[in-house]
């Protein structure tokens, strides 16, 4: 896998005319657009009609670009893009001061040097379509294409069954009360592109979970695997991928055990479950490398390890799709 593994294509402004392919038929120039006229607008909540219907709009706003799209061979003019644009990737960009960005109409984050965030969910389309509106007005449209992934099945037995189906009423109460604390420190987040100075792994260990696995506990069908799980004894430190203000630190989450919110700007937030030890607060800045608590076992686990996840905006994405490869581990594993 290249680490610059997207690709990019651009559409010439709106109200410019398409620059004319052999063979290709030329299509007159289009009105031009008002200045950050998105192509949709989805409602935030759309219920299931309504997200086929914008699939369909999407779909025939995708062949219209195609059709009319001006392929860059780097970046477009408006936008430089790296990471990984795949599902569960994250994809970190640039443009100039000023610039306004939507993905798949959503407003993104924008910051003052022009650093802006996307994230693909598990489930993301083929495709998905980034709009800059630079300061003069003029409109970029980018076409992203999404790589496909296969994510495997993986079966867990053994685990409490009371933390797996079958809740109590008062166990329900805790795991509400516990929803309302981490809704609650999920209301925020920061301007500072704490993750563009990369990750590095929060702990050494062998990989016992990857992300977005179908996941099957004690035997009943759940939903994917949310993040990343590294094995390690309990008591190991765990540290900061990444800079960033904690949001939430708690002991005693009833899935979650022990858990810490870290929130590295542009709304990507990490999660680091099954705590032992808890050595931050919340609002306390954090550098990358810091020590943010120790890997136990604590809430539903069958064994020490920690699981870190890592969500933008409300779409979960791959921890390891950020992480520089594992050559310790590796090593380790091929003696
Ligand atoms: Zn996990």
């Amino acid at each position: 896998m290249t680490f610059l593994g997207w690709i990019a294509a651009g559409l010439a402004a709106a109200g410019a005319a398409p620059p004319a392919a052999p063979g290709l038929p030329i299509a007159p120039p289009a009105p031009r657009a008002p200045a950050a006229a998105p192509i949709l607008a989805p409602p935030r909540h759309a219920g299931a009609q309504d997200a086929l219907a914008l699939q369909a709009r999407y779909a025939e706003a995708m062949q219209r670009v195609a059709e009319r799209q001006r392929v860059f061979p780097k970046s477009s003019d408006a936008a430089v893009l790296s990471g990984r644009a795949a599902q569960g990737g994250l994809v970190f960009g640039r443009t100039v001061p000023g610039a306004t960005a939507r993905l798949d109409g959503e407003t993104v984050m924008v910051d003052e040097d022009g650093r802006f965030l996307l994230g693909f969910g598990r489930d993301s389309a083929p495709t998905a379509l980034l709009v800059v509106t630079l300061p003069d007005g003029a409109v970029e449209r980018i076409a992203i294409e999404v790589e496909d992934r296969d994510f495997p099945v993986q079966r867990i037995d053994g685990l409490d069954q009371s933390k797996v189906s079958g809740f109590t009423e008062a166990q329900l109460e805790k795991i509400a009360a516990d929803k309302a604390k981490k809704d609650a420190a999920r209301l925020e987040t920061h301007a500072r592109a704490d993750w563009a100075d990369g990750f590095a792994w929060p702990v050494e260990g062998p990989i016992s979970g990857v992300f977005g696995s179908q996941r099957i506990l004690n035997g009943e069908p759940k939903r994917p695997h949310s993040g990343l799980d590294i094995a390690a004894p309990e008591g190991t430190p765990v540290r900061a991928p990444a800079a960033g203000i904690v949001r939430l630190a708690e002991s005693g989450m009833y899935f979650e055990g022990g858990l810490v919110f870290l929130d590295h700007g542009h709304w990507l937030e990490s999660a680091f479950m099954h705590l032992s030890r808890i050595d931050v607060a919340p609002g306390q800045r954090v550098e990358k490398g810091d020590v943010i608590g120790a890997v136990g076992a604590t809430g539903r686990a069958t064994g020490p390890h920690l699981h870190w996840s890592l969500k933008w905006t409300d779409r979960l994405v791959d921890p390891q799709l950020v992480l520089p490869p594992p050559a310790d581990k590796a090593a380790a594993a091929a003696e």
